[in-house]
């Protein structure tokens, strides 16, 4: 079996072999952290962007959605907090001269007593059969006490530290626990320092008149700085929501696991507004439904959990996130915060408005709360394209790598065959083509064998795909073959239309996150 690293490289030699993901740039080296979506990634990304966009815009009366420019008054970023605490804690490596985040080499070391936990748990559990009592077992061991008690200290040495900005202790910690670099396997580390993750540029053509901006690294102040304008020409009435999706910027100091994490990416985010009060149930509600969205995607429930977070950012008072087993581990694909009515009172007095919404039933004015559901398309992206990647021995001693994408998020629903290309079989195809193309994205193949071509399809996720043979110009009918099963039915072309729109209609999986 291979190993899950070998999966993952697989995997992104695949999303570049197929015309899903490039480097960015890549005639000239590439650009760390920075990828460009090829013609299979774009269908697939648009796809997820529909599904996001639908399920909120289109499901909820009282959610509408706004584009909000990537360039922003400097000053939202002074009121949003990002001027000043927007920084990840940075060490060096003195050895190998890499760069790394001194949080996420802590957790990375948190994260290991917890796998030598589990890993205990799972040896006895193999040795008692079935008599075994897991819970117990944690209890009692001694070696699984002695591991929880270094990770409980660790764990709140670390928050501690992370809660007071203590930079000096982060990197005590870092060489108590005697971490080393991956790259140089020492322990010679410089001290931690802050870093800014905001990219900057100037605006106007005049040295003295230029005004330093930022690329903005998160949708949301668009949001925010539209409330009311969106409030009051929508009438909209609380509670309700603002949904966008657009590119966000952040210099990330360790961009590495291809677009997991990236410098420039894209967002879905959604905030809502409420009554406050209400927001631990608005909190409970989104998660729930959030949830909900992910799952109904058919790609493994098991394959998902919360992790509701100890250290809350400065404007939140709950927050969780919903990690994805991707080949690296469960990872944050969404966060979901309550971040108070922090963002709506800091515009206010960074832009000396009155930003509040007058509630009729209360007949009162107040600064709503907001519920916040953030998800960022490329990290979904990988969660689906890493679930979907399977490589199969197939029978005869063949091999087929096969994503098996949702139907209704896969880039091609249907490739239609001429078995070979004459006889009138391609003039006959191209009318199948034709009677699909307007509701589905299809292609047409006439190259190389029909096993060659459905290799092709399977290889980006095509669920059918549709032969024209001989029989075809007499009986009207086709074979089917489909992308998971491999198996194939003789249908007549009448059929292809409902058949294909019943497997891809978004409509079935909105239905399930309602229900
Ligand atoms: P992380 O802890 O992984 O840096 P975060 O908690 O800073 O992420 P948020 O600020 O909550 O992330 O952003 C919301 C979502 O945006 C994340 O759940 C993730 O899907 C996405 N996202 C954030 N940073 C990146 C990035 N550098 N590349 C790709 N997606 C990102």
């Amino acid at each position: 079996m291979a190993s899950q690293e070998e999966v993952f490289k697989k995997l992104v030699a695949h999303c570049k072999e197929y015309g899903f993901v490039f480097p960015s740039s890549e005639i000239y080296d590439g650009l760390a952290a920075v990828y460009d979506y090829g013609q299979n990634g774009v269908l697939l990304k648009n796809n997820i962007k529909q599904y996001w966009w639908d399920s909120m815009v289109k499901l909820h009366e009282n959610i509408v959605g706004i584009d909000a420019a990537i360039f922003m008054h400097p000053t939202t970023w002074k009121a949003s907090g990002h001027v000043d605490a927007f920084n990840d804690p940075l060490i060096d490596n003195r050895d190998s001269k890499k760069r790394y985040r001194a949080d996420v080499l802590i957790e990375d070391q948190i994260a290991k007593y917890e796998d030598k936990i589990n890993k205990e748990v799972e040896k006895a559990a193999r040795r008692f059969g079935e008599k075994f009592d897991a819970d117990l077992f944690r209890k009692t061991n001694p070696r699984v006490l002695e591991h929880q008690q270094k990770h409980d200290a660790l764990h709140q040495r670390y928050s501690d530290a992370m809660n007071a900005g203590d930079l000096k202790e982060l990197r005590q910690i870092i060489i108590d626990e005697n971490i080393v670099c991956p790259i140089s396997g020492t322990t010679n580390w410089t001290d931690v320092r802050q870093f800014n993750l905001m990219f900057s540029t100037d605006m106007g053509s005049t040295a003295d008149g230029a005004m330093k901006i930022y690329l903005r690294p998160e949708t949301a102040q668009g949001i925010f700085v539209n409330f009311l304008n969106v409030q009051k020409t929508g009438r909209m009435k609380i509670p309700f929501g603002i949904a966008q999706m657009g590119k966000a910027f952040r210099n990330e100091i360790v961009a590495r696991q291809f677009i997991f994490r990236m410098r420039e990416f894209e967002q879905m985010e959604m905030q809502f507004f409420v009554r406050p009060g209400e927001e631990m149930q608005w909190f409970d509600f989104w998660r729930q439904t959030r949830l909900k969205w992910h799952k109904a995607l058919g790609l493994g429930d098991e394959k998902y959990r919360f992790h509701d977070h100890e250290k809350l950012a400065h404007y939140a008072n709950a927050a969780t996130d919903i990690e994805f087993e991707m080949p690296f581990g469960f990872k944050e694909v969404e966060g979901i915060h309550s971040r108070t009515n922090f963002d709506l009172s800091q515009h206010a007095k960074y832009s000396g408005k009155k930003i509040e919404y007058f509630d009729p039933e209360l007949n009162q004015s107040y600064t709503p709360y907001v519920i916040e559901t953030s998800i960022g398309v490329d990290r979904m992206f990988l969660s689906v394209l890493s679930a979907a990647y399977q490589e199969e021995q197939l029978e005869g001693g063949d091999r087929r790598v096969v994503l098996r994408l949702p139907a209704v998020l896969a880039p091609v629903k249907a490739c239609v065959m001429p078995l070979v290309r004459k006889d009138g079989l391609p003039e006959k195809a191209q009318e199948v083509m034709n009677l699909l193309k307007y509701d589905f994205n299809c292609s047409y193949d006439e190259k190389d064998s029909i096993g060659k071509r459905y290799r092709r399809q399977d290889a980006i996720g095509t669920p059918f795909c549709i032969t024209i043979d001989h029989e075809t110009l007499n009986d009207q009918s086709v074979t089917i073959r489909y992308r998971d099963t491999m198996q194939q039915e003789r249908i007549a072309i009448s059929e292809l239309h409902s058949l294909i729109q019943r497997a891809t209609a978004m409509s079935t999986l909105f239905r399930k996150i309602m229900e």
